[in-house]
């Protein structure tokens, strides 16, 4: 039995990027997204030939040992390609690109991956991360240095370990094969959708959104929404009940997304020659504080110490201010505090102490275990020697502007007591 699919794939420029490096692919039994990097020298390129390049493998498998070798083949051969495109034409030092690839194979999904594209599954109400990001900052967060949070806003999130086109002839691809039933959504998505929306506003549209088409735009409409500074590309595929045998997972064409929608022209662009002097791999990584383009730094225990006392101070940097924030509230708060007590020790009130009419200074409301009064003084008014009505006044006690007021009432009521 092979399985069968349900497939949409949309690929944005987002709201600031002037062209779409991001790449996709949605074919037969073969699916990945590729995100282009290399700014002025050519991401574009690099997802588009890339793109071009792994499509062909796009065939039934029928194990999953087959398709995995296949699919870490075809990522070589693609990286050869790119090393030999920035050869021939130098002015496009510096790009590579990210691919997260799912081939079926049987009912395996067969994931390869490299660089920090993502591959989710949707299974059993639960939307899952299958793959890791190849960034220094997740490097961190897995060996518990720093948190999800803190590489959610880090300045070198983008900065990568690991991608296709880096110097490497053979980069390590990570690899898996995961048993896939009729059920599953698997999600493929390039960085421009994790990165501009909310995790919990992704995950709601996957589990909610039963059309996949739908549920690809609501996406992609979302990350748009929320500024989408990156481009943005989502493949979705679902998996449905299984058919006979040798036939394809899906049966609609397949398509090219992004920019390997595209024929690739590689054209002698400007400044090709300042580019090859001052790659841009280099002058972002190291110069530009918040730089938010993808790049690649070779992996190395330096950097990734560098990422980490730069987390460190901007965590103490952050501390600092809570701290300040803290102790402002709590001045706040202290002040109005000691404010509304002084206010409160202003008042005064007519009560009952052992059977006797007395004076109370503040208010008789409390706050909890706060009492805001206390005893002030009790006079020789015997509180049965009152008429009734006057009896339960004085024991709901009797509110006065301040002390001379709180005596005339006192007064009253020695007045009625005698007369009583
Ligand atoms: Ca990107």
């Amino acid at each position: 039995m092979t399985i069968q699919t349900r497939v949409a794939g949309v690929s944005d420029v987002g709201r600031i990027r002037k062209s779409n490096q991001d790449s996709g692919y949605t074919g037969y039994n073969l699916f990945f997204v590729a995100d282009g990097m290399g700014g002025h020298a050519g991401g574009d390129i690099a997802s588009a030939l890339t793109t071009q390049s792994l499509a062909h493998i796009d065939e039934n498998y029928h194990e999953a040992s087959q398709a995995s070798k296949a699919l870490v083949n075809a990522m070589w051969s693609a990286n050869s390609l790119l090393t030999q495109t920035v050869k021939d034409h130098a002015e496009l030092a510096g790009m590579g690109t990210t691919v997260s690839a799912l081939l079926f194979a049987d009912t395996k999904a067969v994931i390869g991956h490299i660089g920090d594209s993502r591959i989710y599954l949707v299974r059993d109400s639960a939307v899952k991360q299958i793959t890791t990001d190849h960034t220094f900052v997740q490097r961190l967060v897995d060996t518990g240095r720093i948190t999800p949070a803190e590489a959610l806003t880090h300045p070198r999130r983008s900065v990568l370990m690991r991608v296709l086109g880096d110097v490497e002839e053979f980069p390590e691809i990570d690899t898996q094969a995961i048993e896939t039933k009729p059920g599953d959504r698997w999600m493929l998505c390039s960085d421009g959708l994790t990165g501009a929306l909310p995790e919990d506003l992704m995950n709601g549209i996957l589990l909610r959104e039963t059309d996949p088409a739908e549920a690809a735009d609501l996406l992609v409409g979302e990350a748009i929404e929320y500024g989408a500074p990156d481009n943005v590309t989502v493949v979705i595929v679902d998996v449905l009940p299984l058919v006979a045998d040798e036939q394809p997972a899906s049966i609609v064409k397949p398509s090219f997304l992004g920019s390997a929608a595209n024929e690739v022209v590689i054209e002698v662009r400007k400044g090709a020659r300042m580019l090859q002097l001052l790659n841009p791999r280099t002058i972002t990584d190291l110069f530009t504080p918040d730089q938010e383009t993808s790049s690649v730094v070779p992996e190395s225990e330096e950097y990734l110490e560098k990422i980490l006392k730069q987390t460190k101070t901007r965590i103490r940097n952050r501390w600092i201010r809570q701290l300040l924030v803290v102790l402002l509230w709590i001045g706040i708060a202290v002040g109005s505090l000691s404010a509304g007590y002084s206010y409160t020790q202003t008042r005064f009130y007519v009560g009952v102490f052992d059977g006797h009419v007395a004076i109370y200074q503040g208010i008789k409301e409390s706050l909890g275990p706060f009492k805001f009064s206390h005893l002030y003084d009790v006079t020789g008014v015997d509180v049965t020697a009152l008429p009734e009505y006057q009896q339960s006044l004085v024991a709901d006690t009797v509110s006065a502007e301040n002390l001379p007021d709180a005596r005339r009432i006192v007064e009253t009521l020695a007045l009625l007591a005698s007369h009583g």
